[in-house]
């Protein structure tokens, strides 16, 4: 099975991918936390990319559409994944299914997480009230540029996968067990 876990920065998409590895084995494949990485690890791509995702703009397609094509090709694909983060363009979104029919494969769902601004806006605030470990772009004015960019860049994909008939959409405001029980109903049905 594969899924794209769908939504604006703060979304829940992450929690709920974690959440899906444990109870149905599909690897999390987000390209935010792949980048992330190469930025640890200081290769050129890291590098490339980290003033972009900083300022909470896209980093190239190409870049991305590199890093999911080699992961989605690791044995722990073979069942499928969980897409969180990627596909944020239609350009992604096109090469995504090409590389998926190209495996005999398909996006068999998309879970679109639906949080208002003012409520994603509240979580960064309490991150940050929090304390914790600070990523760079996890601020509120960041959060309003990668907002802009989810808006004008992202948002669009849905429609791509609506005229596939694939798009479910969820209340991301419930409490975190809510959502995954919805998600949960939502898989065991097809
Ligand atoms: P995330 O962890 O998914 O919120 O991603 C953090 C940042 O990584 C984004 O704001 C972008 O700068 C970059 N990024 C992650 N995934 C993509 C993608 N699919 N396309 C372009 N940029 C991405």
């Amino acid at each position: 099975m594969n899924l794209v876990l769908f939504g604006p920065p703060g979304a829940g998409k992450g929690t709920q991918s974690k959440i899906l590895t444990e109870t149905r084995g599909l690897p999390q494949l987000s390209t935010g936390d792949m980048l992330r990485a190469a930025i640890m690890a200081g290769t050129p791509l890291g590098l490339a990319s980290k003033a972009l995702m900083d300022k909470g703009a896209l980093v190239p397609d190409e870049t991305v559409i590199g890093i999911i094509g080699e992961r989605y090709d690791q044995p722990d694909c073979a069942k499928g994944a969980v897409f969180d983060g990627f596909p944020r363009t239609i350009a992604q979104a096109v090469v995504l299914d090409k590389m998926l029919v190209e495996r005999g494969r398909k996006i068999d769902l998309v879970l679109e997480l639906k949080v208002d601004d003012g409520v994603l806006l509240d979580r960064v605030k309490s991150r940050i009230a929090a304390g914790g470990p600070q990523r760079a772009d996890d601020n509120p004015e960041t959060l309003k540029k990668r907002l802009e960019v989810y808006y004008q860049s992202t948002a669009p994909v849905l429609g791509f996968y609506r005229t596939q008939g694939k798009v479910k959409t969820l209340d991301g405001m419930k409490p975190i067990p809510e959502v995954t029980q919805q998600i949960s109903a939502l898989l065991d049905g097809i």
